[in-house]
């Protein structure tokens, strides 16, 4: 049975990663895969998916006005795979969900939970709402506990606390820490946190 999957973790946790190692097991097998990932994510260049062990794919983009329907797709299809499906508008999330349980077309779709300041993304709430099959990919904070947060760290170093949900072309960047360390901060005021790997 054909099914809406949603694999949903914090920033570098290798979600592209597995993605395309998904893909490349269905290739394997001689299937055929349609990859998807949001137009307005140009860490790869537009219509790449890329992971940062260095593997790369071109990808169709999807916006807001992206309609995702068996006919829009092409024949013969395996599985549809999508990278970054927070930003999925709840509509589109209600026509994968259609299309996998339909269409009998699985869909795989990967991305954050929350954005910097602990809130859902429209996409990803709609995905933990519909999805037929959850899991959480797990990656490591500083501290050692399961990172299943974001910040938002400015050019200088600096955790972020406002602004809006998605920056396009900033110098921003993102760390994934666990609970305790997100709200830590909070209380301590501003310090620099400790990178990941130092
Ligand atoms: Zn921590």
């Amino acid at each position: 049975m054909a099914k809406l999957y949603f694999r949903y973790a914090a920033m570098n946790a290798g979600k592209s990663t597995a993605l395309l190692q998904a893909a490349h097991n269905y290739e394997e097998r001689g299937m055929h895969v349609a990859l998807f990932t949001a137009a307005l994510d140009e860490r790869g260049g537009p219509g790449v998916i890329g992971s940062r062990l260095g593997l790369h794919r071109s990808a169709a983009t999807f916006g807001p006005g992206t309609v995702f329907s068996r006919q829009a797709l092409p024949e013969a299809l395996a599985c549809v795979l999508v990278d970054e499906a927070q930003f999925l508008t709840p509509e589109q999330v209600h026509q994968l969900h259609r299309l996998a349980n339909r269409e009998k077309l699985p869909v795989i779709c990967y991305g954050l939970r929350s954005d910097f300041q602990g809130r859902g993304f429209p996409g990803a709430i709609a995905l933990l709402t519909l999805a037929d099959d959850l899991e959480e990919m797990k990656t490591i904070c500083a501290c050692g506990r399961k990172a299943s947060m974001n910040m938002r760290i400015d050019a200088q170093g600096r955790r972020v606390r406002e602004g809006e949900q998605v920056l396009i072309g900033g110098n921003e960047s993102y760390r994934a820490v666990c609970p305790s360390c997100f709200y830590a901060e909070e209380e301590e005021g501003p310090q620099k946190a400790p990178g990941l790997f130092g």
